[in-house]
């Protein structure tokens, strides 16, 4: 018998402004054996984001389509613009055996948490929320309704991390990468993942 024939789903999520998609490249940069699905999005291309690469940049029509299509593992809309999840390619990659890792919003986790219960759910928190806040101001790229908008959802967020196998503070980015790591790593040696 082989060990191990299908990869792992992990989801991360967490507040936006959280630093997932920071956390993310930093583990692409140590080369950590994840694989890394590109999203759809109905938003807007944010200067230097490029279709293909960092989303796949699609109108209200299209992602209904997909949704329709059954195309999506899951979806969900936040502020005012949808994201969802391709699930060919994370098929496709789980089964040839490698690990794919999604970085999405809570909503979206939950829906997979429903579908694909034994994923491995990862919670990147904040240290506090104020630090969160200064985070997305720090950003720039957000109105000042929107970054209201953001704190509200991330509070209500915060309350849902229950859900999830594990809880990782992004006090540090690479502390954060370092434990994600460990975590993959075990469950890999699950006794129930072989
Ligand atoms: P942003 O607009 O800052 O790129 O992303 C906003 C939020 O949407 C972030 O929390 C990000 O993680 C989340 N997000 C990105 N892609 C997906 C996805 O495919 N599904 C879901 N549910 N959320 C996503």
């Amino acid at each position: 018998m082989s060990f191990k024939e299908k990869g792992l789903l992990v989801v991360l999520s967490g507040p936006s402004g959280v630093g997932k998609g920071t956390v993310c490249k930093a583990l692409r940069a140590r080369g950590t054996h994840l694989q890394y699905s590109i999203s759809v999005t109905t938003r807007k291309p944010r200067e230097g984001e490029k279709d293909g690469i960092h989303y796949f940049f699609r109108d209200r029509e299209q992602f209904q389509q997909m949704i329709r299509e059954d195309k999506l593992l899951e979806w969900a809309e936040y502020v005012g613009n949808f994201y969802g999840t391709p699930v060919d390619y994370v098929r496709e990659t789980i089964n040839a055996g490698q690990d794919v890792i999604l970085e999405i919003e809570v909503q979206g986790a939950l829906q997979i948490k429903r579908r694909f219960p034994e994923a491995t759910f990862i919670f990147l928190a904040p240290p506090t929320l104020g630090e969160l806040k200064k985070r997305i101001i720090g950003r720039g790229t957000e109105t000042a309704d929107l970054i209201e908008s953001r704190m509200s959802v991330a509070k209500s967020e915060m309350e849902l991390m229950e859900n999830y196998n594990y809880v990782v503070e992004n006090d540090q980015v690479e502390k954060a990468c370092d434990r994600i790591e460990s975590i993959v790593l075990a469950e890999h040696c699950r006794v129930d993942h072989i």
